[in-house]
C-alpha cells in the first residue's frame, strides 16, 4: 500500500491555493475518410501521399483533434460548434487558422498550453520523417517550445479502417495552465 504523508498532501493543497494555479486536461479525437488524389495535411504540414481526407475544411485530422482537446479542457464545446461544416466560410479552411483562433481566445482568458501529446493513426505513409516538423509547427502555433509537443505515429496493423487505408485518425491530450 502506498502511504502518502498527510503533511505532504496538505502542503501541496496549501501551495496550490496560494498560487491559485488552475489546471485543465482535454482530450481530442478525429477521423477522416481517405480518398485517392486528395491533398494530405497533418499538423499543418503537407505530406506527400496518393490519398487524402474527405473534408469540408483541409481535413487536418491532427489539428482538429488538438482544437477539440483545447476546447474540451476549457469546457468550450467542440470544433463543430465553433466552425460548423455547414458554414460556407469554412469550405477548404486552413486548420492552422482555426487553431490560431482558439489559441488566441485561450491566451486572452489567461490559459497557456503546458503540453500536448499527439497520436496520428495512419497505415501509410510513414510519418517518422515528418514528426519533428509537425511538432515544430504545432509548438509555434501554441506559443510553446518544441519539447512541449510530442507527436507519435501508429499504423492500423493492416486491420480496420486505418489498416485498410480507408481512414486516418488522431488523438490528442493537452494540459492547460492558468496562473
Ligand atoms: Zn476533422
Amino acid at each position: 500500500m502506498i502511504r502518502v504523508k498527510r503533511s505532504s498532501a496538505q502542503n501541496l493543497a496549501r501551495l496550490l491555493r496560494k498560487t491559485e494555479m488552475k489546471f485543465r486536461v482535454g482530450l481530442g479525437h478525429d477521423t477522416h475518410r481517405l480518398e485517392a488524389g486528395r491533398r494530405l495535411v497533418i499538423g499543418g504540414v503537407d505530406i506527400q501521399h496518393d490519398r487524402g481526407p474527405v473534408s469540408h475544411s483541409d481535413g487536418d485530422v491532427l489539428l482538429h483533434a488538438l482544437i477539440d482537446a483545447i476546447l474540451g479542457a476549457l469546457g468550450w464545446g467542440d470544433i463543430g460548434e465553433w466552425f460548423p461544416d455547414t458554414d460556407e466560410q469554412f469550405q477548404g479552411a486552413d486548420s492552422t487558422q482555426l487553431l490560431e483562433e482558439v489559441v488566441k481566445k485561450a491566451h486572452a482568458e489567461g490559459w497557456q498550453i503546458e503540453n500536448a501529446d499527439c497520436i496520428v493513426f495512419a497505415q501509410k505513409p510513414k510519418l517518422s520523417p515528418y514528426k519533428q516538423t509537425i511538432a515544430e509547427h504545432i509548438a509555434e502555433q501554441l506559443g510553446v517550445d518544441t519539447d512541449q509537443v510530442n507527436v507519435k505515429a501508429k499504423t492500423g496493423e493492416k486491420v480496420g479502417p486505418v489498416g485498410r487505408e480507408e481512414a486516418i485518425c488522431a488523438e490528442v491530450v493537452v494540459m492547460m495552465l492558468r496562473s
